[in-house]
């Protein structure tokens, strides 16, 4: 049974696909679910950012005929969440 966050397969199916799907699960029991993205409501760049993850406009491309639906809205927020990292190691002067 394939795995769809798999590490080694991305989900097509592999021999480790069931020990991904058991260690997340024991994760999850341990930490409970996470949030896939945070913003504080005080940072106009964050709330900026807050909409590229699932503001109209993404909803809408997301859930739209040529959208991957909650995909989407998770790969938005990986990339909102990395722009932050970068933007955290290297501050822009000025
Ligand atoms: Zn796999």
């Amino acid at each position: 049974m394939a795995y769809s966050e798999c590490k080694w397969c991305y989900g097509n199916g592999c021999n480790q696909c069931e020990t991904e799907r058991r260690k997340a699960v024991a994760k999850w029991e341990k930490d409970g679910p996470q949030p896939i993205f945070t913003a504080k409501l005080d940072d106009p760049d964050a709330m900026q950012a807050l909409n590229r993850v699932c503001g109209r406009e993404a909803l809408v491309e997301a859930f739209g005929p040529d959208g991957r639906g909650v995909k989407d809205i998770e790969l938005n927020a990986c990339i909102e969440n990395m722009l932050d990292i970068l933007k955290i190691e290297n501050p822009i002067e000025g």
